[in-house]
């Protein structure tokens, strides 16, 4: 559910037809025969619209050249045109034969390609169509012996004979939802319960299944407690030629290069097999919106976070305001306007924006009507598309209230409310008074706010719906100070010196240079290399030594000991962590100025060859530190002198 893929455009009209054809359960066959020599990516192929409505396109693409077209068994002229129309098909079956060489990769993601590690066909630019929204696939592929081949779906045949293996697949659901996927494939296979867990690895990553069947199996039961039961009778686990990480109905697509990372088989893994409920057996009605990806992130990536407890959570709905925070102007477009993460910035919106929405409808509704909402709205759009006003409506029913204000406002409307702390006083032994500003025009928000007592920290609650707001708050024990949503839970702009400075502050500044600390030839060569990789050929320019104090944004690079001091004359602050933590490291300070230095340091040459080149990856991190090539400790600054927060005397 993160290709680069364009959804089919339909007339309205057209749409909503086919929209309620899916939602009254109705499946049309649609064949897909497919010869396919993984190796060279050469693919022999029909497809057949068993009963096609409306008028059909043919595909459009370069690898692909038709041979022929039959209708009702008969065979017609291939005409230029790309549109057979209704009149023309008159209730007949269409088949389009065809022959093709998928094209190579290019290193870029794409939706169709080969490569000797893998060939497949994601989404729906190759198939004829017709316009209904869902059909049932009918799906045939034959692959040579050394091979494997995999379709989004249920496989529910296979057979092997003359060095071929034919493997069939049948798949409910929207073209553009469909994969196809092909490679020289180990294939594991394990039944948990009346599930089917399957690994298509390449030899060299067979170590790996286990561990993805474990884990793919915890995810589809947890999903299916808090949901409904799963609605494929298998999972697979494929692995990709490509960088990506894509769910699909009943498979994940992954990147070879990742499959190894433990991320993947946590966070990652559960996000695409959640996708088989979200986005799949519920469809999404992308010309509307996509509410997939934000319901998704928010049931695995956050819950999960929650799980592991330590802060995580929260650090995660950090990490979603500062990429708010840092939109481009351009990106910043409601929620509503969200359809997939191909564009540059819309992830913000699309996933955090969205996770927080659905973190905040469950403060506004309460976690047994959330539930209540999230299986109401399985159950009824199960096998159809939905869109956000079945999300709206099912929440609705669940709180047994009108929740218009709270779509209109979070869906509709672009950007984020801006709150202050603009007065916090004791009022008595046991009470306090607060105002919250927010920018105009205001929004309705239900604000946590956190007291500290003589006796504890206690959490209260404020809800706003103009600009400025006063309340009187009284506490058990006498109150000491007073935070403003502590925990970020509400989708909101972060102050200035709320938070603490990241690795990402740097790399997205406009003017950074770097200083390369005096040190052995080979550590300078090293340090060459490594603002090679993380600023690109490009690099940054290098700052003379008796300008960094004047750098908005500097880069301190090289030997443990020179860089320590240099970090000591640039700020007079006392050292956050000790200089010398792991053999290899790197920190980030915010001087008085608000100018920021990232400091890298290591105690030899292989340290900064090491895993310090993926810095970019630590982006919200204010420091990392390696121990011989192996993480130790990474984390973020503890704020000391948030605007969010007030002492009360
Ligand atoms: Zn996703």
């Amino acid at each position: 559910m993160t290709a680069p893929i364009r959804p089919l455009l339909l007339a309205a009209a057209l749409w909503a037809l086919a929209t309620l054809a899916a939602k009254a359960g109705a499946h049309h066959s649609y064949a897909i025969d497919l010869a396919w020599e993984p190796e060279t990516g050469t693919i022999t192929g029909a497809v057949t619209i068993e009963e096609p409505q409306g008028d059909v396109s043919l595909p459009d693409e370069d690898w692909l050249n038709p041979e022929s077209l039959q209708l009702g068994g008969t065979q017609v002229a291939l005409a230029d045109t790309r549109t057979i129309p209704a009149a023309v098909i008159a209730g007949r079956s269409l088949t389009l034969s065809f022959r093709g060489t998928l094209p190579d990769l290019d290193g870029t993601p794409r939706a169709i390609g080969t490569d000797p590690a893998g060939s497949f066909l994601i989404g729906a630019a190759w198939l004829p169509l017709d316009d209904r929204a869902r059909h049932r696939f009918r799906i045939s592929l034959d692959v040579p012996a050394t091979h494997r081949a995999v379709a989004t779906g249920s496989r529910i045949a296979q057979t092997q004979a003359e060095g071929r293996i034919v493997s069939r697949f049948v798949f409910d659901g929207l073209p553009q939802d469909l994969g196809l996927f092909a490679g020289p494939y180990t294939v594991a296979q394990r039944k948990a319960g009346e599930l089917i867990l399957r690994t298509y690895f390449e030899t060299a990553q067979a170590d790996l299944s286990q561990s993805y069947m474990d884990a793919a199996g915890r995810y589809v039961a947890r999903y299916a407690q808090q949901i409904s039961p799963y609605p494929y009778d298998s999972f697979s686990v494929v692995s990709a030629p490509i960088p990506v990480g894509l769910g699909f109905a009943g498979l994940t697509y992954v990147s070879r290069a990742i499959l190894g990372h433990p991320y993947m088989r946590g966070r990652s893994l559960a996000h695409e097999v959640l996708h088989s409920w979200w986005g799949n057996a519920v469809g999404v009605d992308y010309d509307s919106g996509n509410w997939a990806e934000g319901l998704t992130t928010y049931q695995a990536d956050h819950a999960l976070a929650q799980d592991a407890g330590n802060g995580a959570a929260r650090q995660m709905r950090l990490d979603w305001l500062e990429a708010l925070a840092h939109l481009p102007a351009q990106a910043d477009k409601p929620l509503r306007a969200f359809r997939s993460s191909a564009h540059d910035g819309q992830q913000a919106v699309g996933y955090g924006k969205a996770a927080l929405v659905f973190h905040m409808l469950r403060a506004e509704i309460g976690g047994a009507a959330f539930s209540d909402a999230i299986r109401r709205f399985y159950a009824t759009h199960r096998g159809g598309i939905a869109a956000w006003p079945d999300l709206q409506a099912a929440f609705t029913d669940a709180a047994g209230r009108d929740l218009s204000w709270f779509f209109d406002q979070w869906l509709d409307r672009a950007g984020l409310p801006r709150l202050s702390l603009a007065e916090a006083a004791r009022t008595g032994d046991r009470a306090l008074r607060v105002t919250i500003r927010q920018s105009a025009p205001a929004w309705r928000l239900t604000v946590p706010l956190r007291v500290n007592t003589a006796q504890g920290p206690e959490t209260h609650e404020i809800t706003l719906d103009r600009p400025a707001t006063t309340a009187t708050i009284t506490t058990r024990a006498a109150p000491l100070s007073v935070s403003l949503d502590p925990g970020f839970d509400l989708a909101r702009q972060l102050l200035p010196g709320e938070t603490a400075p990241g690795f990402a502050d740097l790399f997205r500044a406009e003017d950074a240079a770097h200083w390369v600390a005096p040190g052995p030839d080979d550590m300078q060569a090293a340090a060459d290399r490594l603002l090679g990789r993380l600023f690109g050929a490009a690099g940054l320019p290098a700052s003379k030594r008796d300008t960094l104090e004047d750098r908005a944004a500097l880069v301190v690079i090289g030997d443990t000991g020179a860089v320590a001091g240099m970090r000591d004359k640039l700020i007079a602050d006392p050292r956050p962590w000790p200089a010398d933590t792991g053999t290899a490291r790197a920190w980030i300070e915010r001087r008085k100025s608000g100018d920021v230095v990232l400091f890298i340091s290591a105690d030899t040459a292989e340290g900064l060859d090491g895993p310090l080149a993926q810095l970019r990856y630590f982006g919200p991190r204010s420091y990392v530190a390696f121990r011989d090539g192996e993480q130790i400790e990474a984390g973020t600054w503890a704020v000391t002198d948030s605007p969010m927060v007030r002492a009360l005397d």
